[in-house]
């Protein structure tokens, strides 16, 4: 048995509700699985200390002993393996997650149709493709039903025979631990038949690998890291099931200028003290060639100007975001003399004005 505390184990309060005992337990049984985990020990032995903790804290009298006494409370054999109300609680919680109510003996066979796995795969795209959308042809190897045998995997006017290490059942008992799993029959792969005559084409599989070219549309806009789902373009299914889905990740290349956010797309752009204290007209670059940009006089740096509609198209909505340029106000490292003398009559003109030096101290005291 566990030597750490169920509560522990199962990561919940001492006060913890029966719903949340069952909430937490039904986390850990799927991370822990051991379908989900083959030959891992560490995991299977996770998945038996929380099944451990749950079938004790799940239990309101075998709780009140384990609170008052500890591991003592259970007595001698504390933990002797699930009682009926449990396992019935048990297959409830993970039947459904997995479909397996097999797991704890009867249920389901594996006799009948499963779906095919779901495939994925990953394309790179440009900024300017993001923007404009794109369409890309994917090269994908995939399990394909057999078109010869329709899937059946049995030649020409053959049949399939019971498989006798099962008896046509599909699935057989192994102990693992304390727990009696069904698996799927290793003989026939849990179809509960034999081909003694296989198709020749796919030799008796009822499925052959393709490569297969999808066109995968990519809309417009669309986020880095999205995942496109080309439903039934997976796997073919096994005797007569659906086909998986095939998942492609959308990644987009950074662009050397825009940054995005969401549908807006943001910009720097350089503008010289003079200009901005003037106020001028801009050409900035855009998504589709270049857009006029007033800056208004006296801009200041970090200052933004929005041009409407300029920026990606939205997803769910119509119309476009916007561009957002963020003025980056540069003085200048030299001047030429012209420059220079103009500069001096402005500084001239400019008196002595409160300077930054002054303001800086206001603040200070000001805060003081
Ligand atoms: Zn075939
Ligand atoms: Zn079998």
């Amino acid at each position: 048995m566990s030597t750490r505390d169920y509560y522990e184990v199962l990561g919940v309060a001492r006060g913890a509700s029966r719903e949340e005992i069952k909430s937490a337990y039904r986390k850990l049984a799927v991370k822990y699985h051991p379908d989900r985990n083959p030959g891992d020990a560490q995991a299977e032995e996770m998945f038996k200390e929380a099944s451990e903790a749950y079938a004790v804290l799940s239990d309101a009298d075998k709780r009140a002993r384990y609170d008052r006494f500890g591991p003592a409370g259970l007595g001698e054999q504390p933990f002797t393996g699930f009682d009926s109300s449990v396992f019935g609680d048990f297959a409830d919680i993970l039947g459904n997650l997995f479909g397996f109510e097999g797991f704890f003996g009867g249920g389901r066979r594996r006799t009948g149709p499963d779906r095919g796995s779901d495939l994925r795969t990953a394309i790179t795209i440009s900024f300017a493709e993001m923007a404009a959308g794109v369409e890309r042809v994917l090269t994908v190897p995939r399990e394909e039903s057999c078109s010869a045998c329709d899937g059946s995997g049995l030649a020409p006017g053959a049949k399939a025979d019971t498989c006798r290490s099962c008896g046509g059942r599909g699935q057989v008992r192994v102990s693992q631990g304390f727990f009696t799993m069904v698996r799927p029959c290793p003989h026939c792969g849990g179809a509960g038949k034999v081909i003694s005559n296989p198709c020749p084409e796919c030799r008796g599989a009822g499925r052959v690998e393709r490569r297969r070219q999808l066109k995968v549309t990519v809309p417009a806009g669309i986020e880095d890291g999205t995942r496109l789902r080309l439903v039934g373009e997976g796997e073919a299914g096994l005797r007569g099931g659906p086909a998986g889905d095939l998942y492609v990740v959308v990644r987009v290349e950074p662009h050397e200028l825009f940054v995005r956010d969401g549908a807006n797309l943001h910009l720097e752009q350089e503008i010289s003290a003079f200009r901005a204290a003037l106020g001028a007209e801009l050409e900035v670059p855009t998504l589709d060639g270049t857009a006029k940009l007033k800056v208004p006089a006296g801009a200041q740096p970090g200052d933004t100007v929005v041009l409407r509609g300029k920026g990606l198209r939205r997803l769910q909505h119509s119309g476009r975001g916007d561009l957002v340029v963020h003025l980056q106000v540069t003085v200048p490292r030299k001047l030429t003399a012209k420059q220079r003398e103009l500069v001096e009559a402005v500084v001239a003109e400019e008196g002595d004005r409160p300077g930054v030096f002054r303001r800086v101290r206001d603040l200070i005291e000001g805060s003081g």
